[in-house]
């Protein structure tokens, strides 16, 4: 730190330059020896303070200075050199970073180590989980497929035949620039997890017991209890010998284990193509405790009726079966029931959460209450 802003006595040109070079030259030396902030603070003090840096000594001493005739020039290569000097200091923000690289030499080992905030499990991955566990316990086992489907198994496989009117019911998807394809080999996005039964039924032979959670899609706007993605579990279990006494028991059981060992199920007739007979599951409502009511206001998720309806079963079509028939599934001498649920409206339910949105938005202040 040896650099002093010289007097000058030739203000040529040649002069200027070289003092104006020498004086950068200087400033950069400068900087490449800071090495903490304390240096920092010390480098732009000196070239920068307004009282006596050296800025404003060249400025004193080259330009207030100067002899009348050479004042235009020398103002004109002073601005300049101000510049870039200038830049240079402001600059040297980057040159922090220096600490930072020496920063690990002069770690303090007493200090305490860095808390990572933990996460939490998603109310909608907690719900699949727990539906998942219930069936795992009674010997299911889980199986998953693609999002993105062919008409074949979405459909066809399921009893849906083309043209059929159920597939108005499903808003759905479809991947565009298909139509060159035959129908069955059209890509959508599935609509239900239930082409996944097909793909196991392909793959394994009877029996089967499966549970297939998984997300899927329909043309649905977002709203409170919409959305175009959402999430399903559906349960497959075929064998030579279940009635829809199975399916009862089974199910019955399941939502005791999920909703409590007081609550009731209740099946209405429904209809679905790939079941037949086909119903609709309800369970008594376990935010009221199937009364209605809440103290004296009525209770909205199950619109005081006390039922909740949680989801849709039935025992498998014998046409579903038909489609796999050359893997053992003789409609004659294997029969099946299957279900399925929407996961997000149980976790709505369960949580009592009142808008679908909050789940897939991200929020991690929302996401916090799930600790
Ligand atoms: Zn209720």
């Amino acid at each position: 730190m040896d650099y002093s802003v010289p007097r000058l006595t030739d203000y040529s040109a040649a002069a200027l330059e070289r003092a104006a070079g020498e004086s950068i030259a200087a400033c950069q030396s400068e900087l490449a020896a800071v090495r903490s902030d304390g240096d920092l603070k010390a480098f732009r003090d000196r070239w920068m303070a307004r009282k006596n840096g050296i800025l404003t000594q060249i400025n004193e001493l080259w330009l207030k200075d100067a002899p009348r005739e050479a004042k235009r020039e020398a103002g004109i290569r002073v601005n300049d050199l101000k510049a870039r000097i200038t830049e240079l200091v402001e600059a040297a923000h980057v040159s922090e970073s220096r600490a930072d690289a020496l920063a690990p030499e002069t770690v303090d080992i007493t200090l305490p180590g860095v808390r990572r905030p933990i996460g939490a499990e998603h109310p909608v991955v907690r719900t699949t989980n727990e539906i998942v566990s219930v069936f795992q316990k009674l010997g299911y086992s889980v199986a998953e497929g693609p999002v993105v489907e062919t008409d074949y198994y979405n459909f066809e496989a399921l009893n849906f035949p083309p043209n059929h009117p159920a597939r108005d019911t499903q808003d759905t998807l479809f991947i565009a620039g298909q139509q060159s394809r035959p129908q069955r080999e059209r890509l959508l996005l599935r609509t239900h997890t239930s082409p996944v039964q097909i793909r196991t039924m392909e793959k394994m032979r009877p029996p089967v017991r499966i549970v297939i959670p998984g997300t899927v899609h329909r043309n649905d706007p977002p709203d409170a209890s919409h959305s175009p993605m959402f999430h399903q579990i559906e349960g497959l279990a075929v064998d030579t010998n279940i009635t829809f006494g199975d399916l009862k028991g089974t199910l019955d059981h399941a939502m005791k284990a999920l909703f409590g060992s007081s609550v009731k199920t209740h099946f209405r007739p429904s209809f679905f193509p790939f079941t037949e007979p086909s119903a609709e599951l309800y369970v008594t409502c376990f935010i009221c405790g199937g009364s209605g009511k809440r103290g004296a206001d009525p209770c909205r998720p199950c619109k005081q009726t006390g039922w909740i309806e949680v989801l849709g079963c039935g025992m498998v079509d014998p046409n579903v079966f038909g489609f796999v028939k050359d893997n053992g599934y003789d409609p004659k001498k294997v029969a099946g029931f299957a279900f399925g649920m929407g996961v997000d409206r149980l976790a709505l339910l369960k949580y009592g959460v009142d808008d679908l949105q909050y789940f897939f938005q991200g929020d991690v202040r929302f996401l916090q209450q799930f600790r």
